[in-house]
């Protein structure tokens, strides 16, 4: 049996239809940029992210870039975040000339370790404090960070924070007055992708930057268009960060499904469990699940050891499996110039030597979850 990694085809099968109708709207009306479709996207992203405003940007490495630069945020700023994550992360930050601190996560969610994000913070020369401008923890694999602790942080010392929810659209975060409150909206800034693997992806790239702060909303919409207000007149430098109307025309009609593909998503991995249970596979740490809602835009298992087999056996059985994320960022050739070594960040390399995703797409076949169990345990039977 064949299971890919993520079948995007089974989801255009369904809907096919109603995108194809989308689109051709979008065609007869000649409006390529921004306009009604991207504000109507815009309407629903805010509201379903629970916050006042979102603004369309051109991908999530733009959400973040965009966010960062309204932020104020430029050379030897200080950015704290976590090393273990898809690149853009702390590339957006070193970008505009900042530098990215990374604090190591922790070893059950996989985010940012809190506790080490407060001695980090204690151990900045009195030089460095005022340079310390924003945290920017990730929502990794669509479970979010732990945001009352790094929001209690950050406004203790009167810094931002910029959410990567990148993978985390509709996650919700229990706090501990005991609210839900969803990906993006507890932060300064929220950034979303909608690159066609995350949870919500159109056919490109595209992003959404939430926030609840009128001002810097009205920054990041001016940031959006080469920091031209009225056009032609540049109070500041911004950049293309726009989105296309097509984008938003397909993720209009995705977004009407996306609440169904997250629970499908969520009673996969509950599936998961339960047959991970009943056949006692021991080797294999399942995914930890805070309170909250975790959305599973990856379901990640740990594997002590013989990681690297596990890939190689379920590849030749056809079942698709990745590493999320082989090289953390502080070992990263790139940051070099940072001056990290491995030990800094233990979690994050042992997660890199012992994690792997299999596959929790909403169209996943129970069969197929049962044969993907099935495979892993005669794995380790041999
Ligand atoms: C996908 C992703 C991004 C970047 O989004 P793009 O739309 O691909 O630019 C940033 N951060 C994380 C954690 C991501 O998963």
């Amino acid at each position: 049996m064949d299971i890919p990694l993520l079948d995007l085809k089974a989801q255009y099968e369904a809907i096919k239809e109603e995108i194809i109708a989308a689109t051709l709207e979008v065609y007869q009306s000649q409006r390529f940029i921004l306009g009604p479709k991207v504000e109507e996207l815009e309407r629903k992203i805010a509201a379903y992210s629970q916050v006042k405003y979102a603004i369309g940007v051109s991908s999530g490495t733009d959400a973040l870039l965009i966010s960062l630069m309204s932020a104020g945020i430029g050379p030897g700023d200080l950015v704290i975040t976590s090393p273990y994550t898809f690149f853009s992360t702390a590339g957006s930050i070193a970008r505009l000339g900042a530098i990215p601190i990374f604090v190591d996560i922790d070893h059950l969610t996989y985010n940012i370790d809190v506790d080490k994000l407060e001695k980090r913070i204690s151990t900045l020369h009195a030089k460095q404090r005022p340079r310390l401008k924003a945290i920017l923890p990730v929502h990794l694999f669509g479970q979010c960070a732990n945001m009352d602790k790094i929001t209690a942080i950050a406004k203790s010392l009167g810094i931002l924070v910029i959410e990567d929810a990148a993978q985390a659209i509709g996650a919700e975060y229990r706090s501990f007055d005991g609210c839900l409150k969803r990906a993006g909206s507890m932060g300064n800034y929220g950034c979303f992708s909608f690159f066609p693997s995350k949870n919500l992806g159109s056919f490109g790239d595209g992003g959404m930057v939430t926030t609840n702060d009128e001002e810097a909303f009205q920054s990041l919409k001016i940031m959006r268009v080469h920091g031209a207000h009225p056009k032609y007149y540049h109070k500041m430098i911004g950049g293309n960060f726009r989105f296309d109307a097509l984008q938003a025309a397909i993720l209009l009609i995705k977004f009407k499904y996306l609440e169904q593909w997250t629970e499908k998503r969520r009673s996969n991995a509950r599936l998961y469990r339960e047959l991970f249970a009943r056949k006692g596979i021991e080797e294999v740490e399942l995914p930890f699940e805070n309170e909250g809602r975790h959305i599973y835009n990856q379901f990640v298992i740990k594997i002590d050891q013989g990681r690297d087999e596990l890939k190689g056996y379920l590849s030749n059985q056809g079942i698709g499996c990745e590493i999320y994320y082989p090289v953390p960022l502080h070992v990263q050739e790139c940051f070099r110039y940072l001056g990290y070594h491995p030990e800094d960040c233990p979690v994050s390399i042992e997660a890199a030597a012992k994690t792997i995703a299999l596959p929790i797409y909403p169209e996943l076949r129970c069969e197929q979850i049962e044969y993907i169990v099935e495979t892993i345990g005669s794995f380790y039977k041999r």
